[in-house]
């Protein structure tokens, strides 16, 4: 899904951006979701599926963008439109293409300063289900080591190790 593919034929990214969108409408926050949103933890994500905000986190910054907002690029208006709506693409003042709200293949990433702040508000680091390989996400954990945040790194069985973990770390406040 690039930029370059968007440019080229809008038709054919937004058949296969439809088929992504439906997988995500029907996903449900898991146990690590809710319990992160129960301790009212600032959450960092490259997932794109706003399934922190279903589970009630008020604070997420969303790197890799929103799967259900578009924009027009050329009136700068945003929309949402509903997920079962089949390639409605236009927008709805200019007729232009509007542009899915994530990042795509080729473009920067969204909501990074906002990421760069709770990093650095943060006294801990929880780093969830990431290989951390690409970059410039996985920069976040060595800005916080640098500045001598607790960074943890956890990537197996997060539906039961982050409410484990933050019953064990928060409990006691
Ligand atoms: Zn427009």
């Amino acid at each position: 899904m690039s930029r370059d593919f968007f440019d080229a034929q809008p038709e054919a990214f937004y058949e296969e951006y439809w088929k992504m969108v439906k997988v995500m409408a029907s996903a449900r926050p898991n146990s690590a979701h809710l319990a992160l949103a129960e301790y009212d933890v600032p959450i960092i994500t490259q997932n794109i599926d706003c399934l922190h905000q279903r589970a009630g986190s008020k604070i997420v910054a969303q790197i890799h963008g929103y799967y259900n907002e578009f924009i027009c690029e050329r009136c700068h208006e945003s929309y949402q439109l509903p997920e079962n709506r089949p390639v409605p693409y236009l927008c709805p003042k200019c007729r232009s293409v509007l542009k899915p709200k994530v990042v795509l293949y080729g473009e920067q990433l969204q909501d990074w300063e906002e990421a760069v702040s709770l990093v650095l508000a943060a006294d801990t680091l929880l780093v969830v289900g990431t290989s951390l390989q690409v970059y410039p996400a996985a920069y976040l954990p060595q800005l916080a080591e640098e500045r001598g945040i607790k960074v943890i790194i956890s990537n197996e069985a997060a539906d039961t190790r982050v409410p484990a973990f933050l019953a064990e770390h928060l409990s006691a406040k």
